[in-house]
């Protein structure tokens, strides 16, 4: 490696680190400490990353004035928000929603637009385009600060071609090339991931779950995915697909399901809220949401084909952590109580007891948070 890759590598890291420690800051000596760099190195980052606008003293911790033992003032320094920016973009059959975050991880602003029935892969690609186009002009950023824009969409996809491997609900979206048709339109670079992982790794980095470092989250709108996060990343099939955990079969010889196949979970799960499930509508939420017997049956019929694929999650990758996320923190916690209920009376030599159950409600801000953290992840690493 050459040394200005060196240099520029270091300071990488140690911009990382800054960013990360904020709100609180950063200092010279604890970077040191964290990194193993040397003190004079160390003094060049910080002194380059001011002088390139990146990194600033913050002022609070300089009055404070915290002595070190040399006697010289401990000023801590955090990153600037308005350095750079991220998108971040999640859509499925109902709407587009579109944030724009600055270096901090702060929403600026976001945008909410439904999908119009029948609307094809090409007519996403538009509504996207036109969305952060919108939000961009509104938002009087300097565009080339624009890292660019991370995207969640439904369904199967590969994160390798940034492509949608397969979403059986808008058509033409089979091994569609996303991430390129969005790059060509918006003239930047864009990172493409399924919604349910970008949910996961929000959750797993700004949630607050204890054991929320190894992750499996459950997300049931009008299809139903899962995704397992650890060591910070969404795992990934040996193709670069994203795991479809919807489709894992739940019922040998059960319902008809959207893929060809029978008995996958989405099926099945789908399958006990015929009554609800509407163009756009979440699992459960319909009349099930409002009455309380109904719900109790919705919830017995539901649970053993949400715990034979919690039991099949935990078996392939022993998450510290289940998250259940639905229309409701209501409906995420009934359905998470009754999954636990039947794990408990169906158990296996190799359960965890020290599995973590979670319940949470669909949060829009944090999903698109996720979605532009691809972006950043790309950028340190
Ligand atoms: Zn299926």
């Amino acid at each position: 490696m050459r040394s200005a890759d060196v240099r520029e590598r270091n300071a990488k890291i140690v911009l990382k680190l800054i960013r990360k420690a904020h709100p609180k800051g950063l200092s010279q000596a604890e970077a040191v400490q964290a990194t193993g760099l040397r003190a004079p190195t160390m003094f060049r980052i910080f002194s380059s990353l001011e002088a390139e606008g990146f990194i600033n003293a913050l002022p609070a911790c300089s009055e404070q004035q915290e002595e070190t033992k040399k006697g010289r003032p401990r000023i801590c320094y955090g990153v600037r928000p308005d350095v750079l920016y991220c998108l971040g973009a999640e859509f499925w059959l109902d709407r587009v929603s579109i944030g724009i975050f600055d270096f901090q991880g702060e929403l600026l602003s976001s945008s909410q637009e439904p999908l119009t029935a029948a609307i094809d892969a090409q007519a996403v690609v538009e509504a996207l385009w036109k969305q952060t186009e919108g939000l961009i002009s509104a938002s009087r950023i300097d565009r080339s600060r624009i890292l660019g824009m991370g995207v969640g969409a439904p369904g199967q996809v590969n994160v390798r071609s940034g492509s949608v491997a397969f979403y059986s609900r808008i058509a033409g979206m089979r091994g569609f090339p996303l991430a390129k048709a969005l790059e060509e339109k918006l003239g930047l670079p864009v990172q493409l991931h399924n919604n349910c992982s970008i949910i996961a790794l929000a959750e797993s980095r700004y949630g607050e779950l204890p054991g929320a470092e190894a992750l499996f989250m459950f997300l049931l709108r009008s299809g139903v995915n899962g995704s397992f996060v650890s060591e910070g990343r969404a795992h990934l099939a040996s193709d670069g697909n994203t795991i479809e955990t919807g489709h894992v079969v739940v019922q040998p010889d059960g319902e008809d399901c959207v893929c060809g196949a029978k008995g996958c979970l989405e099926a099945q799960l789908s399958h006990c809220d015929q009554s609800n499930l509407g163009r756009g509508h979440w699992l459960f939420n319909g009349p099930a949401a409002k009455d309380t017997d109904e719900r109790g049956r919705v919830y017995a019929a539901a649970a053993p084909y949400l715990a034979a694929a919690t039991r099949t999650m935990a078996r392939l990758y022993s998450p510290k952590a289940f998250l259940f996320v639905a229309a409701t923190r209501e409906l995420a916690e009934g359905l998470s109580a009754a999954v636990q209920q039947d794990l408990q009376a169906h158990p296996s030599g190799f359960d965890s007891h020290a599995t973590a159950f979670y319940a949470r409600a669909y949060n829009d801000a944090l999903a698109l948070r996720g979605a532009a953290d691809l972006v950043m992840d790309t950028y340190f690493n």
